[in-house]
């Protein structure tokens, strides 16, 4: 009964995910994309965009006292990224369990990072990784009205 209520309201969600500019430079958008599509998630928003250092700094604001924080926004700002809105049962989890752990060295193997990424700053993906960081990442580069449900 308990299971029942719990699939019966399994939640649709939205996560933020970014193709970050190491990945976009090896040419695997495509690649990255379709493990989304396999996994069951819809893609429902997406564009290239080239941030700027105050867009990269004010997206990464939760790290701005780490020590990697200027390493950190020079890569999200050296080539343009892939941004998208992933839609789906469970896709704030679904998505993070198929980016794999931030270092690649730690990433399990057939994790986008563990296949794509080179060290753990330029790590290939971004995701989400709550239901209230989903919603203001979203927000951050897509307008309700450009989120297609579907
Ligand atoms: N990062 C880094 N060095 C570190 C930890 C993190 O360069 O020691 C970068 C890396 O690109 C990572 C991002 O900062 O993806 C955000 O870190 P977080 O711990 O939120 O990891 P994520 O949620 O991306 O797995």
């Amino acid at each position: 009964f308990i299971l029942f209520f719990i699939g019966f309201y399994m939640a649709i969600e939205r996560t933020l995910s970014i193709i970050k500019p190491d990945a976009v430079a090896k040419n695997v958008i495509g690649q990255i994309v379709a493990r989304f599509e396999q996994a069951g998630l819809k893609v429902v928003a997406a564009r290239l965009a080239q941030l700027s250092r105050a867009e990269a700094e004010r997206f990464y604001a939760v790290h701005s006292a780490r020590p990697f924080f200027k390493d950190l926004v020079d890569f999200m700002v050296s080539g343009p990224v892939f941004v998208q809105v992933l839609e789906g049962e469970n896709a704030i989890q679904k998505n993070r369990d198929l980016m794999g752990a931030t270092d690649p060295k730690k990433a399990e193997p057939g994790t986008i990072r563990a296949d794509f990424a080179d060290s753990i700053d330029a790590n290939a993906v971004h995701g989400s990784d709550a239901a209230e960081t989903a919603a203001v990442e979203v927000a951050f580069f897509f307008p309700e009205s450009q989120v297609y449900s579907r």
